[in-house]
């Protein structure tokens, strides 16, 4: 096979013989008894952070433990404008990120205004973060480098601000996903343009990106 298109975190799965594609799926939409064999991930997202309680989602976490195809604890996180919540948010993230932990998996990040409150988490973690749909500006950009995150960035890549470019650009390649989320948008696209921001080939992104994949989640040819 040659090398595959990556999309990291997506809402529409689009497995084929040129893209892999890692659905995102909510916590609570996954069946216990139905096993999962091809890379996901899964998380109560912080939308949805009142609708359980802390005993509900130790529950499901539980569950997850025999999925084979978990990669990755996502997305998760903290969001200042949607509704929930924000304590029941933080005291969710911190259990999912204790799970991610204790199972060896990255988590990927959902953050709306709350770029500060991951600090403290960032400051000790042990698994690594991928921060998804990545928008910060170059100095947040600098400092979540410092820290060891990870980066997704989708639509942006396509209506590329001069303002995110320059953090974009800042990005290690070594630190660098794609994805398309909850759009329609097809992921070749997003490589094809992120290959002219960068200026570097798309081979040479496809095999880097896919080399991160394959780093990040342990992943074995
Ligand atoms: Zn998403």
């Amino acid at each position: 096979m040659d090398i595959p298109f990556i999309d990291i975190h997506t809402h529409h799965s689009q497995n084929s013989e040129e893209i892999i594609s890692v659905p995102s799926f909510f916590l609570q939409d996954v069946d216990s008894k139905n096993e999962i064999e091809t890379p996901f991930s899964a998380a109560i997202h912080p939308w949805h952070a009142t609708k359980f309680s802390f005993e509900q989602v130790s529950a499901m976490l539980e569950n997850l433990s025999n999925q084979p195809g978990l990669i990755a604890i996502g997305e998760t996180g903290l969001d200042k404008i949607c509704t929930a919540d924000y304590q029941q948010q933080k005291l969710l993230f911190e259990l999912q990120l204790k799970y991610a932990e204790n199972h060896h998996k990255p988590v990927i990040i959902h953050a709306v205004k709350s770029w500060n409150d991951f600090i403290p988490f960032l400051k000790k973690a042990r698994v690594p973060f991928i921060f998804h749909g990545y928008s910060g500006g170059a100095e947040l950009t600098k400092q979540l480098i410092d820290l060891g995150c990870f980066f997704s960035v989708g639509k942006l890549v396509l209506q590329m601000a001069p303002r995110f470019r320059e953090a974009f650009q800042i990005i290690p390649l070594t630190s660098l996903f794609l994805e398309t989320d909850d759009s329609s948008l097809d992921i070749r696209k997003i490589y094809r343009e992120a290959s002219e921001i960068l200026n570097i080939p798309l081979d040479q992104l496809k095999i880097q990106l896919n080399e991160n994949f394959k780093n990040l989640f342990h992943l074995q040819e």
